[in-house]
């Protein structure tokens, strides 16, 4: 059980940082994935446990608001103090299956911002090199030919360092270079057969926008947009629009870069081509908090980084403070 002693004392502190009205403030938080039991790989991925519990804090002592309306707000300078809004990137059907009911039962609202191609049965690169590192029978694993070096795998917590090597020299690939390289990786690792059902079905998405959650645009195959040119970029996050405006029956009016960084991930520039296509916002993963003079095509997202509970409203506040 949390102490919420001091929950009154963070919403004042709260109402000093983040005012009603045109000092208003806006905390975007990002999720990805939110695990039925923790992650010998990853222990300080979220599990349903402690979502559950920074969610109930988040209720306590913030107003969440759904991210469109919150966007809207925040320009006309009619936030309430203290406004949140959640969002999760990708399209993980744990979001479905484990996030939702928790969001549900809290009454909170978020979006979604769906990266189209991994649906029904997709896999992101990412989770295929996490999962074939996790399956792989080998203790050691030679990956020189392909540039990734040498990995020791003997225990979780190599497992998960090697894997801490590994994707950052992969991220940065061309999409294509990056498909073939992973499934080479797949090959020494002799995985086996990988999972198919990390990401959503489209009948999942369908039902997650049903219950009445706000879905977004996350591209279609998540590349790095600072990499590629003004066409490849235009096709990509239209294509993914335009899934989602057909699966869903609804115009898509937010849009999440992939990765997020600014100037390393997509480039500011860009920025107007994501608002051509008729988008009404974009969300980076640039840390901070927004105010009504943010950029509404960059807007900053906090990342939670605790599964302490006793950390989490804390670190929102800290993350307020540091606006100016
Ligand atoms: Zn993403």
């Amino acid at each position: 059980m949390i102490d919420t002693l001091a929950n009154p004392l963070y919403r004042l502190l709260g109402n000093r940082l983040a005012p009603e009205g045109p000092e208003g403030c806006l905390s975007i938080l990002i999720f990805h994935r939110v695990l039925a039991t923790p992650d010998p790989l990853f222990p300080h991925e979220a599990t349903a446990d402690t979502f559950d519990a920074h969610m109930s804090l988040l209720k306590a002592v913030f107003n969440v608001l759904p991210l469109a309306e919150a966007v809207e707000r925040l320009k006309t300078g009619s936030l309430p103090a203290r406004a949140a809004s959640i969002t999760f990137d990708d399209g993980y059907a744990d979001n479905v299956t484990i996030a939702l009911p928790i969001l549900q039962r809290h009454g909170l609202p978020a979006t979604f911002f769906i990266a189209t191609a991994y649906l029904d049965g997709g896999r992101m690169f990412n989770d295929t090199v996490i999962e074939a590192i996790r399956r792989t029978p080998h203790d050691q694993l030679d990956l020189n030919a392909l540039g990734l070096g040498q990995h020791d795998l003997g225990s979780s917590e190599a497992r998960a360092r090697a894997i801490g090597q590994i994707l950052p020299k992969v991220k940065p690939l061309p999409p294509d270079e990056r498909e073939i390289t992973v499934a080479r990786l797949c090959d020494l690792a002799d995985c086996g057969p990988l999972p198919e059902d990390m990401m959503m079905t489209t009948n999942q998405l369908r039902s997650l926008h049903d219950t009445g959650m706000d879905i977004g645009a996350h591209t279609a195959r998540h590349p790095i947009l600072a990499k590629m040119d003004d066409d490849a970029v235009r096709k990509e996050i239209a294509e993914g629009k335009a899934f989602l405006e057909a699966t869903v029956g609804k115009r898509i009016r937010l849009f999440a870069y992939p990765n997020g960084k600014p100037g390393k991930d997509y480039l500011p520039e860009q920025a107007a081509i994501v608002r051509k296509l008729g988008f009404e916002g974009a969300l980076s993963t640039q840390p901070g908090v927004a105010v009504r003079t943010s950029d509404p095509f960059q807007l900053p997202r906090f990342t939670p980084w605790s599964r302490n509970a006793y950390r989490f409203i804390p670190s929102l506040l800290g993350n307020l403070a540091t606006k100016i």
